[in-house]
């Protein structure tokens, strides 16, 4: 039955937003513009809770626990030279210039100094927070930085590193990707150490895992909102589910030395993911896991894409524990969304937002707050790339975008008679905010 009423005022047709309407149909209509454009404005209004971005200056080698390999290609909108990075340095800094000549891009360095002393410590990057109207950002970071406020920038800590204690020159050795990131992992590793006090590896495995379990609640201690796995930029993300005698056989054999074969190396380090997946559970820190194609030639998509985790993420014996499976498995989207169907699993959307252009994004979204609506979270991947391209122009282009194809997506599904104009609000908040913020405790806002 259609449930539609009408005003006529001054000889204007005025649908009555919040009328749900019966069935839904398969084109948008001719008022889908219209409704984007009433949409946008409200949207932008909502101040967001950005899940997953790397914020910092481009010298502060902190802002990641790996870095990016020599000579990787970059799609084409995370290049330097993206035309829409002249709108984010104008939107931010008021940029004069419409190129970003190495001439012209000399003023954008200068503006970036003279406002960074003009908003000292931490006021610089709450400053680009406001710009953007994002109220608090996830800062997943190796260590947290003295300019990033703790009321607005919430750390999340990486973990790979303590599935790495061994000699890892094969590890190393595999590829020039895993040259860069493995000796990396190590540093992370004797930075997690040196925290804790610990000279060198414990001879028992015990007490290797009591390590792990101080390190982990001292960060929270510090502040850690959530445990960060980039696992898939190092092994497959196929996991085993070894008994702890394996492991703890494994780790006796090579703690003080040897290289373990490939087999033994996998098997202990699916028995630590698993053991730290079980910590981040019990300690109330939700499991963030790299889950897309990224960065390096050598990342290999069919063995380490997000299905893989489907035997982790369905297993009963991780029901207490949080999964923030970010970039949403970018480019098994689709697949992804049914991975929410676990009530424990979450998907983010940092950097599809920026690889794809507004118009592809806003299918990705569209499709799933047409599956799971209430399991999405929006986040950015924001990074300080250079001093021209940093995480302030990162951080902007990815609002944006998501703000965009999230007004675009549910004006067509309005204009569908999908959901009301209502209901469009209360998924903008939800995915925007409040969907994400729910899982920390009240330790974010
Ligand atoms: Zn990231």
């Amino acid at each position: 039955m259609q449930m539609k009423k009408s005003l006529m005022i001054a000889g204007a047709l005025i649908c009555l937003a919040s009328i749900a309407i019966a069935q839904a149909r398969p084109f948008p209509g001719n008022d889908v513009q219209q409704i984007y454009q009433r949409l946008l404005p409200q949207i932008e209004k909502i101040p967001a809770f950005d899940h997953h971005a790397h914020p910092g200056f481009a010298d502060d080698p902190d802002v990641d626990a790996m870095a990016a390999p020599p000579d990787f290609s970059e799609a084409v909108r995370t290049r330097a030279d993206n035309p829409e990075l002249i709108a984010a340095a104008k939107a931010l800094f008021g940029y004069p210039y419409s190129d970003l000549s190495p001439e012209h891009t000399k003023w954008l360095v200068a503006k970036k100094t003279e406002l960074k002393k003009q908003y000292p410590g931490t006021a610089y990057f709450d400053l680009i927070l406001d710009k953007i109207n994002t109220e608090t950002s996830a800062a997943n970071r190796a260590m947290m930085a003295d300019y990033l406020d703790p009321k607005r920038f919430a750390w999340v800590f990486f973990v790979d590193s303590f599935m790495w204690p061994f000699n890892n020159q094969r590890e190393a050795g595999r590829n020039p990707d895993e040259e860069v990131y493995i000796p990396l992992q190590e540093k992370m590793l004797h930075r997690w150490m040196q925290q804790e006090n610990v000279s060198k590896l414990p001879a028992r495995f015990d007490d290797y895992l009591a390590f792990i379990d101080r390190t982990l609640q001292d960060n929270k201690q510090k502040g850690g909102i959530a445990i960060k796995f980039e696992v898939a930029y190092f092994r497959p993300t196929t996991f085993s589910d070894p008994r702890r005698d394996q492991a703890e056989d494994i780790y006796d054999r090579y703690v003080s030395g040897g290289i373990p074969t490939e087999n033994e190396y996998r098997t202990f380090q699916d028995y630590i993911f698993r053991y730290l997946i079980l910590e981040g559970g019990r300690l109330h820190l939700p499991v963030h896991i790299h889950s897309a194609a990224c960065i390096g030639d050598y990342f290999n998509i069919s063995q380490s894409n997000i299905m893989n985790f489907e035997n982790v993420l369905r297993d009963p014996r991780y029901r207490g524990t949080t999964f923030v499976m970010l970039h949403g498995g970018y480019p098994l989207e689709r697949e992804a969304i049914w991975l929410t169907s676990m009530k424990n699993v979450y998907l983010d959307s940092s950097l599809d937002e920026l690889v794809q252009y507004p118009s592809a994004f806003k299918d990705t979204l569209k499709m799933w707050l047409e599956t799971f609506p209430d399991k999405i979270t929006f986040g950015t991947d924001a990074f300080p790339y250079n001093d021209v391209l940093g995480a302030e122009e990162s951080y902007w282009l990815g609002a944006q975008s998501a703000r965009m194809a999230l007004a675009a997506a549910l004006a067509e599904m309005i204009s569908e008679n999908e959901i009301t104009e209502g209901r469009a609000l209360q998924l903008a908040h939800a995915y925007l905010h409040d969907t994400a913020v729910k899982l920390y405790e009240g330790r974010v806002h």
